[in-house]
C-alpha cells in the first residue's frame, strides 16, 4: 500500500472501518480519546444491519455474543399502546467496542488510546456526534432483576422517550433521551429516576427503583443535535450524520457508513484516488444510502416530541391505525 490510513475515533464506525481496511492489507493507525472497555450512552439495541454488511466489514463474530431480540412494545404514561415485532440484537457498548478493538489489534492495527486528535487532511473522522448547543439530555445505565414484558420496551412522553432492552448476561440496558432540564442535586440512577417522574413515567421509575442498578454503568450526554453534521471532509458514523435514537438504527448506520467509506479509503491507500476524491466518494455514498431514513426519522422525531403530535400518534397506535412495519422499514 502506498499510503497509511489514520482514523480519529474508536467507536463503532472507526473500529469497523479500521478492521475492514486492516484485513485488506492497509496499514491503519486509530486514535481513541478514551480507553476500553467503557460505557457509552446508547440504547444498545442494534436493528437493521444486514449479514452482508457485517461480512464485508469482517465483524460478524463480534456480534455473536449479542442477545437476539424480537418482541417489542410501545407505551405511554397511560399504558401499553401497541405490541410489535422488532427484530434486533442487544449487546452493551462495554462489550461490543472492546471486542471490536481486540479484533482490530489482532489484525495488526495500531491503536493509540487516550489520544484526542484534531481534524486534519488525511485523517478519517469517526469521532462521534460533535458538540452543539441543544436541550437534549441522554442518560443510560444497566440493571439486573428488572423483569421485562418484551425484549424491548419503549416509552414515550411529552418530555422525551426511553427504551429498555435486554443485553448480554441477563442485564437490561435503560437509556433515555429527555428534553427537560435535570433537577439539581440528583446524580446517577437517581437522576434517571427523577427524569422519569418528571416525564410522567412514575410506574417505570418505580420498576427501576426496585431493580439492582449497576451504578458504575451510569453515563450521560448533552449538547448534540440529530441529522446531518458539518464535520471535516472525510467523516463517518455520527460525525457525518446522526439518526434520531428512537429508530435504533444509529449503530447500524455507523457500520454502514464504514462500509460506504471502505472502497474510497482503499483507493486512497493504493494511490488510485487523492484524499479529496476519496472523501467525496465516501460522502456521496453515505448521502444516497441514508437520505431517506434521515428525512423520515427527522420528521417522525419532530412529531413524537410535539405534545399534540404525540397525542395524535398515541391515539392512532391505540386504535391500531399506525403502519408500524412500514415506518420501521422507512427508517432503515
Ligand atoms: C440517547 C441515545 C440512545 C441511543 N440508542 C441507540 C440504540 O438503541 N440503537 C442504535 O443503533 N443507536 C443508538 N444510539 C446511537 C448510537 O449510539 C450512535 O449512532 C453510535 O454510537 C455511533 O457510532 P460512532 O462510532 O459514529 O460514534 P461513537 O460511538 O460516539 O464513537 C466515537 C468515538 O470517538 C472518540 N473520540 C471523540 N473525539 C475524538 C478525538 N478528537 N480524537 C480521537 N477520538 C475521539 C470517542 O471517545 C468515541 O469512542 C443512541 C444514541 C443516543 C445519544
Amino acid at each position: 500500500m502506498k499510503k497509511p490510513i489514520t482514523i480519529a475515533g474508536g467507536g463503532l464506525a472507526g473500529l469497523s472501518l479500521g478492521i475492514a481496511l486492516q484485513s485488506r492489507g492497509a496499514s491503519v493507525t486509530l486514535h481513541e480519546a478514551s480507553t476500553y472497555p467503557r460505557h457509552r450512552v446508547c440504547g444498545e439495541f442494534i436493528s437493521g444491519v444486514s449479514d452482508e454488511t457485517l461480512e464485508t466489514l469482517g465483524i460478524g463474530d463480534c456480534l455473536d455474543e449479542a442477545t437476539h431480540l424480537l418482541s417489542a412494545s410501545w407505551n405511554d404514561p397511560a399504558g401499553r399502546l401497541v405490541e410489535i415485532q422488532a427484530p434486533g440484537r442487544g449487546i452493551s457498548r462495554w462489550k461490543l467496542d472492546a471486542l471490536l478493538q481486540q479484533q482490530f489489534l489482532s489484525l495488526g492495527g495500531s491503536l493509540v488510546t487516550n489520544s484526542r486528535v484534531a481534524p486534519a487532511s488525511g485523517v478519517i473522522w469517526a469521532a462521534g456526534r460533535p458538540r452543539q448547543p441543544s436541550s437534549w439530555l441522554g442518560l443510560k445505565c444497566h440493571a439486573r432483576n428488572l423483569p421485562l414484558t418484551h425484549d424491548l420496551e419503549m416509552f414515550t412522553s411529552p418530555g422525551g422517550y426511553i427504551g429498555l432492552a435486554r443485553i448480554e448476561d441477563d442485564q437490561v440496558n435503560i437509556c433515555g433521551l429527555f428534553q427537560k432540564k435535570p433537577p439539581s442535586g440528583s446524580k446517577g440512577s437517581a437522576l434517571l429516576v427523577s427524569m422519569l417522574r418528571e416525564s410522567s413515567l412514575g410506574a417505570l421509575a418505580d420498576r427501576l427503583e426496585a431493580a439492582d442498578i449497576e451504578e458504575s454503568s451510569f453515563c450521560g450526554v448533552a449538547a448534540f443535535q440529530t441529522g446531518h453534521q458539518a464535520g471535516p471532509e472525510f467523516c463517518i458514523g455520527d460525525a457525518a450524520s446522526m439518526i434520531p435514537p428512537f429508530t435504533g438504527n444509529g449503530m447500524t448506520m455507523a457500520f454502514e457508513s464504514a462500509e460506504c467509506a471502505l472502497q474510497p479509503a482503499m483507493d486512497y491507500a493504493t494511490g488510485r484516488k487523492s484524499w479529496m476524491e476519496a472523501a467525496s466518494a465516501s460522502t456521496a455514498s453515505q448521502a444516497s444510502r441514508f437520505r431517506r431514513r434521515l428525512a423520515v426519522a427527522g420528521a417522525l422525531h419532530r412529531i413524537l416530541l410535539n405534545p399534540l403530535g404525540l397525542r395524535v400518534t398515541s391515539a392512532l397506535a391505540r386504535r391500531k391505525c399506525l403502519p408500524f412495519q412500514t415506518l420501521l422499514h422507512l427508517v432503515r
